[in-house]
């Protein structure tokens, strides 16, 4: 990743350039917390979004709910002073019209708001006839289609400039992250979008300053376009998210041990070597494939059986074993669990589904 006076790629979107780094504050709390954290940003990047959310929204009522509007005039002296582009979150089509009216240069739609497509296309319809650049955080809950949904409205109503955030879900269990980074379904964001920037919020995933450096890094391992990093110039008096806000030095540091990574290199051993290997894995798939058409097959038959033994197709006793089997097999073989699960879930699926389609 690149700080100030290092080369940068140039990509023409927002009129900013790769990889985008939005930072700034959970919230703009006063005048001298924004220029202040604004000033801490500027002694070592200046190729910045600068963050701040000005209406909050808080799972319960009571506490900070954000500074309204006239946090807005504090960004926009940010913009003046250090000549950062400017974000904030919009969940309402008024929150939209206060934005547009200060000519904030984007805006991001947050994980509670992409849950509901209503406010959803309420905000679409407020951005009709505007050209201001538009990030969808991922819902809250692991339902790719939102996240779709979100942005295809939006495009719909003619926003060019998008960009996606992938902030983790509310899962059960989120491991040591405050969210479950759950990084299949950015991936899979990623394949059916692969033009869409994507940025990678690490506050929110990490929920912690400690973890943050291992989220971005693996973020940039899976070829992310930026990085949403909460920076606050005295983190422990926040007033939203004060556990996972960093200072700028923090920030810094942290951008500074990141290993940047490129799509391809230019060492022919590395190339050949990865050629001679791909080659191996798309023989290990074809023959994959091979072997589970071999046990479609397989279970076809059996359900042909059943049929004309009247026997159920589920036999729930003969799946668990399958299933143990398969574990105890996959374990010894240094497959891990949630893996074979997984896999052998999809494969049961199939073979029911193959059972039931003969009974027709
Ligand atoms: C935020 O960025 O401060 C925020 C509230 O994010 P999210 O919508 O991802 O929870
Ligand atoms: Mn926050």
């Amino acid at each position: 990743m690149v700080q100030k006076d290092k080369k940068v790629e140039e990509f023409n979107w927002l009129g900013s350039k790769k990889p985008y780094y939005i930072f700034g504050p959970c919230s703009a709390e006063s005048r001298e917390q924004v220029m202040a954290t604004a000033a801490g940003i500027a002694e070592n990047f200046d190729n910045v979004i600068f963050r701040a959310g000005i209406w909050k929204p808080r799972t319960r009522p009571g506490s900070f709910e954000g500074i309204g509007s006239d946090g807005l005039d504090w960004m926009l002296e940010v913009r003046e002073k250090f000549g950062f582009k400017l974000s904030t979150e919009v969940a309402t089509a008024k929150h939209l019209e206060h934005c547009i009216e200060a000519e904030i240069d984007s805006v991001w739609i947050g994980a509670r708001t992409t849950v509901n497509p209503f406010s959803v296309q309420e905000i679409a319809n407020a951005l009709k006839g505007h050209d201001i650049p538009v990030f969808v955080k991922n819902p809250i809950y692991p339902d790719l289609s939102l996240w779709l949904g979100a942005i295809e409205r939006i495009q719909k109503a003619g926003i060019k400039d998008i960009g996606a955030i992938h902030r983790g879900f509310q899962l059960q269990d989120n491991g040591p992250y405050r969210n479950n980074p759950y990084w299949d379904l950015a991936i899979r964001f990623r394949s059916k979008y692969p033009d869409i920037p994507l940025i990678c919020d690490a506050s929110h995933i990490a929920g912690t300053p400690d973890l943050i450096e291992h989220v971005a890094q693996k973020a940039i391992d899976l070829d992310v376009d930026g990085l949403m990093i909460e920076t606050h110039v005295n983190p422990t008096v926040a007033l939203s998210d004060s556990q996972q806000q960093v200072t700028p030095d923090f920030l810094s540091n942290l951008i500074n041990q990141l290993t940047p990574k490129s799509k391809s290199s230019t060492n022919q051993d590395f190339k050949s070597n990865l050629e001679r290997l791909r080659e191996q894995i798309d023989c290990v798939d074809d023959a994959l494939l091979e072997k589970l058409a071999v046990r479609m097959e397989l279970a076809k038959k059996i359900g042909a059986d059943k049929k004309l033994n009247n026997v159920t197709i589920l036999q729930i006793e003969r799946w668990k074993r399958t299933l143990e089997r398969s574990l105890e097999n996959g374990s010894s073989l240094g497959l891990s669990t949630r893996f074979i699960e997984g896999m052998l879930h999809l494969i049961h699926d199939e073979s029911i589904r193959k059972q039931t389609d003969s009974l027709e």
